[in-house]
C-alpha cells in the first residue's frame, strides 16, 4: 500500500498527468520502452515472461484509459447543451432576399440572417421559426396550430386581407401566408389569424349550418309575377325613385326610407317580389347612372345580391346568438356592397325578432334585437347602400321602433289573389309553348293562347266556386258569427303554382308511359285542384289551429275557433288558444 502511494506521488504517475491527459510528449513510450528492455535480453532469459506481463497490463490499462475519454466528452457535451440558453421562437413575416428573413419575435421587428442549412422550402411566411442569440433563423417549426379565427371583410386586389373588428368600426389589414397566396378567399370565410394578429394562416372550413343567411344573385323579373299590379307599383314608387332621384328627394328635405315592410298572407309572392325588386333595381342603378350609383365608399353598382334569412330561424337557442347573425347579416351586407353588388335584406317572418313586446312574449325573450337591429339600420346612410324589406303577415306586431320615418316607414300589402289576379298568376305557369292536348286545343278555338285562356277560366271556375264541395274551413268570430271559408279565400301563388307542377307531372307520366308525346288535358288541371287542396303542404294539418290562424284575412284576436273540412266533413272545432 505504502509503496503505492510513493508511486502516485512520482514523477509521470496519474495525479501528475491528471485525469485523461495524455503523458507529457517527453516521456517516452512505455510500450516502446518494453520493447526495448525485450530486445536487449538475452533469448530464453525468464525476466521476458514478467515483462510480456508488464506489456499486456500496460495495453489493458491505455484501452480503458480511451474508454473513459470518450465517455468523458459525451457527458460534457450533455452538459454544454443543458447550460445553453433556450432559442426563441418569432413568427416569419417575409423573405425579402436571398439568405434573409424579415421576421417578429416577441412583439419587435428583425431583418435577420438565415442559416444556409435551413431548406428554402420550408421557409413559409407565417410559420413559427427558431432563432438563436444572434437573431438568426436556425429552423422552422411549421405554423402556430392555435390564434384567433376573424371573419374576413373583403380581400383586397393586391392579396391582402381586410376583417372587420367591433361591429365595422376598426379595420385591420393582414398579410396571407404562404399556403393561402392565391387561393380564392370571399367575404365572410373564417380565417385562423396567427396570434400576434400579423398574418392570416388557414381557412377554416364552414361550419354546417352555421348561419342561415341565403345568399343569392336576384334572376326574378317583375313578369314572372301574376297579379299584385298595386304592391309592385308601390314598390317602385318607393326604392326608385329615391334611388334614381336622390337630389329631388334632398332638395325637398324628405327623408330617405331604407326599405320597406311587405305585409300579407303567406305564398302570395313577398319574397318574390323581394327578388324581383333587387334583381330590377340593381340593374337600373348599374344602367342608368352613370357612375353606377355610388354608395358605401363610392364602390360603382354592377350587380345585386339577395340576403334571405327567415325570421324564426334565428330565433336562436342560446344567448346572444340571434344577436350575432342579425350583425353578421349587415357585415354580409356591407361586404356585398364592396363587392359592387346592391344588398337587399329579406327577412321573414320578421315579426318574429322585431316584434313588440307583447309578441315576443310568446318567444319567452327579452328582445334586444331590435335596438341593435335600429343601430345597425341607422348605420346605412341611403338606398345605395343596402335596401332592408321586411316580410310579415303580422305587420301589427313589429316594434314601431324598426317602422320609424328614415327606417323602414313604407308598408306594402302583398294581397290573397282574387279571380283576376289568380288567372294573372296561372297564367305565368301556363305558357303557351307548354304542350296541351291537340284535341283540347281544337274544342277550344284552336289556337294554343285561346285554349289556355279558356283553360284557365275553367280552373279558376273550379277554386272559386262557392259548393259544400270547396269549403274548407270554418271559423267561429269573437262577435259570435260563424263564417265558411271557400277554396277561394284562402287560395295563394303558391297553391296556383303547385297545382299546375302537379298537372304538368301527370302529363309527363303519361308521355313517359305511352312513349309518345301527351299533351296537358283540363282533367289534369282540375284533378291538381282537388289534390292540393285535399293533400298539398300549403295548408296546415287540421288540427294545427294555430297555423291556420296565419292564412286567414282576419285578425287572429277575432277568431275563436276554426274547424277544418278538408276531408268532405268538418272536424271538430279547435279553440284557439290566445298567446299572441
Ligand atoms: P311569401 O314570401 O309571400 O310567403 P313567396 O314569394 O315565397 O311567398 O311565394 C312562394 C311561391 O309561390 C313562389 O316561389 C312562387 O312560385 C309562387 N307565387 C307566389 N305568389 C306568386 C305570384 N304573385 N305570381 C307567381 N308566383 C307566385
Amino acid at each position: 500500500m505504502s509503496d503505492h502511494r510513493a508511486d502516485d506521488k512520482g514523477p509521470g504517475g496519474p495525479s501528475d498527468t491528471g485525469a485523461g491527459k495524455r503523458p507529457a510528449a517527453t516521456t517516452a513510450d512505455p510500450l516502446e520502452l518494453i520493447e526495448q528492455c525485450l530486445a536487449s535480453f538475452p533469448d530464453n532469459d525468464p525476466r521476458q515472461q514478467i515483462l510480456y506481463k508488464l506489456r499486456h497490463s500496460v495495453m489493458l490499462n491505455a484501452a480503458s484509459q480511451q474508454q473513459r475519454e470518450a465517455e468523458y466528452k459525451k457527458i460534457s457535451e450533455v452538459v454544454g447543451k443543458l447550460t445553453a440558453p433556450a432559442n426563441r421562437i418569432g413568427t416569419l413575416l417575409d423573405l425579402p432576399g436571398e439568405g434573409l428573413a424579415r421576421i417578429v419575435v416577441g412583439g419587435a421587428e428583425y431583418y435577420a440572417n438565415v442559416d444556409p442549412r435551413v431548406p428554402a422550402d420550408v421557409l413559409k411566411i407565417g410559420t413559427q421559426i427558431l432563432v438563436n442569440e444572434a437573431y438568426a433563423v436556425i429552423k422552422t417549426l411549421g405554423y402556430d396550430r392555435s390564434g384567433p379565427v376573424l371573419k374576413l371583410a373583403e380581400a383586397l386586389p393586391d392579396g391582402r386581407l381586410r376583417f372587420e373588428q367591433d361591429m365595422g368600426r376598426q379595420s385591420m389589414i393582414l398579410q396571407r401566408s404562404s399556403d393561402l397566396a392565391g387561393v380564392d378567399l370571399k367575404a365572410g370565410d373564417e380565417l385562423r389569424i396567427d396570434p400576434g394578429h400579423r398574418i392570416a394562416i388557414e381557412k377554416l372550413e364552414d361550419r354546417k349550418g352555421k348561419t342561415h343567411v341565403l345568399d343569392e344573385v336576384p334572376t326574378v323579373t317583375w313578369e314572372q309575377i301574376g297579379g299584385q299590379q298595386e304592391a309592385i307599383s308601390a314598390i317602385r314608387k318607393a326604392i326608385e325613385y329615391p334611388l334614381l332621384h336622390a337630389e329631388t328627394f334632398q332638395q325637398f328635405k324628405f327623408t330617405q326610407p331604407k326599405g320597406f315592410l311587405l305585409y300579407g298572407p303567406p305564398g302570395c309572392g313577398k319574397t318574390l317580389i323581394g327578388q324581383a325588386a333587387a334583381a330590377s333595381l340593381s340593374k337600373l342603378v348599374s344602367e342608368s347612372m352613370p357612375d353606377g350609383g355610388k354608395g358605401e365608399k363610392q364602390v360603382p353598382i354592377t350587380g345585386g345580391a339577395f340576403l334571405h334569412i327567415k325570421g324564426p330561424e334565428i330565433l336562436n337557442m342560446w344567448l346572444g346568438e340571434s344577436e350575432r347573425m342579425v350583425r353578421d347579416l349587415f357585415a354580409k351586407a356591407r361586404a356585398r356592397r364592396r363587392e359592387g353588388a346592391l344588398p337587399f335584406i329579406f327577412i321573414d317572418e320578421a315579426e318574429s325578432i322585431l316584434g313588440t313586446r307583447r309578441a315576443m312574449r310568446s318567444f319567452n325573450i327579452s328582445n334586444t334585437l331590435v335596438p341593435m337591429f335600429c343601430s345597425e339600420m341607422d348605420g346605412i346612410e341611403s338606398l345605395r347602400d343596402v335596401v332592408i324589406i321586411l316580410a310579415s303577415n303580422r305587420p301589427d306586431l313589429i316594434d314601431p321602433a324598426v317602422l320609424r320615418p328614415g327606417r323602414i316607414d313604407r308598408k306594402i300589402k302583398v294581397s290573397r289573389p282574387n279571380r283576376e289576379s289568380a288567372a294573372e298568376i296561372l297564367k305565368v305557369y301556363l305558357r303557351e309553348d307548354l304542350p296541351l292536348d291537340a284535341a283540347c286545343v281544337a274544342g277550344r278555338g284552336g289556337e294554343p293562347a285561346k285554349a289556355f285562356q279558356s283553360l284557365i277560366g275553367d280552373v279558376i271556375d273550379t277554386i272559386f266556386k262557392r259548393t259544400d264541395e270547396n269549403r274548407v274551413l270554418s271559423i267561429r268570430l269573437r262577435n259570435g258569427q260563424s263564417k265558411v271559408l271557400y277554396r277561394g279565400d284562402l287560395v295563394s301563388g303558391a297553391i296556383l303554382s303547385s297545382i299546375v307542377q302537379r298537372a304538368k307531372e301527370k302529363a309527363i307520366d303519361r308521355t313517359i308511359q305511352a312513349g309518345k308525346p301527351a299533351g296537358l288535358v283540363p282533367k289534369d288541371l282540375l284533378d291538381a285542384v282537388s289534390e292540393e287542396f285535399r293533400e298539398g303542404e300549403m295548408l296546415p294539418p287540421d288540427d294545427a289551429a294555430e297555423e291556420w290562424l296565419k292564412l286567414l284575412d282576419h285578425h287572429p284576436d277575432q277568431v275563436v275557433g276554426v274547424s277544418s273540412f278538408r276531408h268532405g266533413r268538418q272536424t271538430e272545432e279547435r279553440l284557439i288558444n290566445q298567446i299572441i
